[in-house]
């Protein structure tokens, strides 16, 4: 009716302009489009099912609001009786969702493409802060699934390895941080995190080492030291790891578990919780 409608009105007009962005990544069936939804329906009920269904083949940008109990890296002590949180409650957070398609074809001209222009952008309003990559932790026991996987994953991190090494040394531009949302904890047949980060670890690794073979059989013609473009920026030799990652190269890696599905009833764990938490932090 119209009081909600002019509650909506009201409430979008004092909220905060969101422009802090976060791109979602990821292989089809992840959960990106259940998550994106979920985030949309949470933030404004009113208009739940105006964006019931966002097509897979184009990138789609939503705004959403960060829920008041969560604390940002700006205001890490929030508890219930901080005055705060009321000001949160009616002034929440909002930050932008970009939600690219999975799909093995689209991957290159889509989701690594966005990648690219965002996070090397100058522009305030595409600016950004961090990135999502989701990953079915049920799929990835499943050799080819993994393998596909982590290649999405290898190919996004080193384009942030590429921004990270190559801005030059007159402006500190921080690095943008990479979660990788171990989603659908709530099925009994999902990995829990801890073997989800050392199965992606292992296979980036044997991806790496392919490469690092391809380039040095390259460079004996050329003569080119191409160190850049292996991720860890190492010689390969050694094991890849995410810290590894974070101590040569400065990008950071969590995998946190998660589950879209149980995210309202809080049966499963912290449903999307922890990964707001991630976002908050970025904020
Ligand atoms: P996308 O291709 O990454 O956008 O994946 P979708 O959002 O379309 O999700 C693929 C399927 O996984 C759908 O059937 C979702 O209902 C399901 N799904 C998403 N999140 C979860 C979860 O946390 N648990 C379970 N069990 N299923 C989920």
């Amino acid at each position: 009716g119209v009081p909600v409608l002019l509650h909506v009105i009201f409430f979008r007009s004092v909220a905060s302009p969101p422009s802090s962005n976060f791109l979602l990544l990821g292989p089809s069936g992840a959960g990106k489009t259940a998550f994106t939804t979920l985030l949309e329906a949470k933030s404004s009920p009113a208009t739940k099912m105006a964006h019931s269904t966002h097509t897979s083949q184009t990138s789609t940008l939503v705004s959403v609001s960060l829920p008041p109990t969560v604390p940002t890296a700006s205001n890490r002590f929030r508890s219930v009786n901080d005055p705060s949180l009321k000001e949160a409650t009616r002034n929440p957070i909002r930050y932008r969702l970009k939600d690219t398609p999975g799909h093995g074809k689209l991957r290159a001209s889509q989701g690594i493409a966005e990648l690219q222009a965002m996070s090397t952008s100058k522009d305030m309003k595409t600016k950004l802060r961090g990135v999502l990559f989701m990953v079915d932790t049920a799929a990835l026991v499943d050799d080819a699934t993994l393998r596909d996987t982590a290649t999405y994953l290898h190919d996004a991190l080193l384009v942030l390895q590429k921004r990270a090494l190559n801005k030059g040394s007159t402006k500190r531009v921080p690095e943008v941080p990479v979660l990788v949302a171990a989603n659908k904890q709530d099925l009994f047949t999902a990995l829990p995190p801890g073997s989800v980060r050392e199965k992606l670890e292992a296979e980036i690794d044997r991806i790496r080492k392919s490469k690092t073979k391809g380039l040095l059989d390259a460079s004996m013609d050329n003569g080119l030291d191409n160190e850049e473009d292996i991720l860890g920026n190492d010689d390969g030799e050694g094991a890849f790891s995410f810290k590894l990652l974070e101590m040569e190269v400065g990008v950071k890696v969590d995998v946190v578990g998660g589950a879209v599905k149980g995210d309202q009833e809080e049966e499963y764990g912290s449903g999307v919780r922890r990964w707001e938490e991630w976002v908050g932090q970025c904020l």
